[in-house]
């Protein structure tokens, strides 16, 4: 099988090299090379290279970054997996339900994103996601290891994806990347303040706002149309005509 060139794995923060080098493991394992780490606690480290078991090439290709923003730029879907439901529900699908988004063709460059050891992730980088997507394991004692959620969840994409007879060719990149959405919901929000309907972030409108465009997968020109809408508003506020 190709190597599966267009999916990303991001960790976010891992405190131990080793969840790091098993990670690379099981990438090298399931044909998956990008490995993007957001600020991780230690790495380079001799316990990620020998835990990681010969996959040396996928650590050393490894970015590191500082933000997940920095990680996602350029993806135009970005999946977060988490081990707990939230307070502000997020969509959610299955591990398989989420290879099925992505089986047409339509994205470029696809991220998966992974959380801390200890917290998992934060209600901001949720965020960034379009869905979310939970293992389906015991309710009681449901955090994986991180590497080993890695795993399953290549796992299932390499499955699906060896069971397909068509070939994923990539057939648009014209969806919105993360980094236009991102300044897409900067935009709504400075939109939301000015036309004093909220103050914005503060409240809960914000996140219902970003899952509600994440829903739509918004194209690229329309994100264009849609805050060049927001800008003519602005502009008669501000008395511009
Ligand atoms: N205590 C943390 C668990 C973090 S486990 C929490 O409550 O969120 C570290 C990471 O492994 C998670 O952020 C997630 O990315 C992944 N993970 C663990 N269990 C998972 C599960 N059941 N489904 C999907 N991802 C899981």
């Amino acid at each position: 099988m190709k190597t599966l060139d267009y999916i990303r794995v991001v960790l976010i923060q891992p405190t131990h090299p080793g969840n790091i080098g098993a990670t690379a493991r099981a990438m090298a394992n399931m044909g998956v090379s990008q490995l993007v780490l957001v600020d991780p606690v230690d790495f380079p480290s001799p316990v990620a290279t020998a835990r990681a078991a010969g996959a040396d090439e996928i650590l050393d290709n490894a970015l590191v970054v500082d933000t997940l923003d920095i990680a996602v730029a350029d993806c135009t879907l970005v999946i977060g997996t988490t081990a707990r439901s939230r307070s502000i529900k997020w969509p959610e699908k299955s591990p398989s339900k989420a290879v099925e988004t992505f089986k047409t063709g339509q994205h470029s460059k696809i991220a998966y994103v992974f959380g801390r050891e200890s917290s998992g992730l934060t209600n901001e980088e949720l965020e960034r996601c379009h869905f979310l997507i939970r293992i389906p394991v015991e309710e009681s004692f449901s955090s994986l290891n991180l590497a080993s959620a890695v795993t399953v969840i290549l796992y299932e994409i390499r499955k699906q994806l060896l069971q397909s007879t068509e070939e994923m060719t990539v057939k648009s990149d014209k969806l919105a990347t993360a980094e236009e959405m991102r300044h897409f919901l900067e935009h709504l929000e400075q939109f939301v303040k000015k036309i004093e309907f909220s103050d914005g972030r503060s409240s809960k409108l914000q996140r219902k706002m970003a899952r509600m465009f994440n829903r739509i997968h918004m194209y690229a020109q329309e994100v264009r149309m849609v805050r060049g809408l927001f800008k003519s508003v602005e502009d008669k506020l501000d008395g511009k005509y």
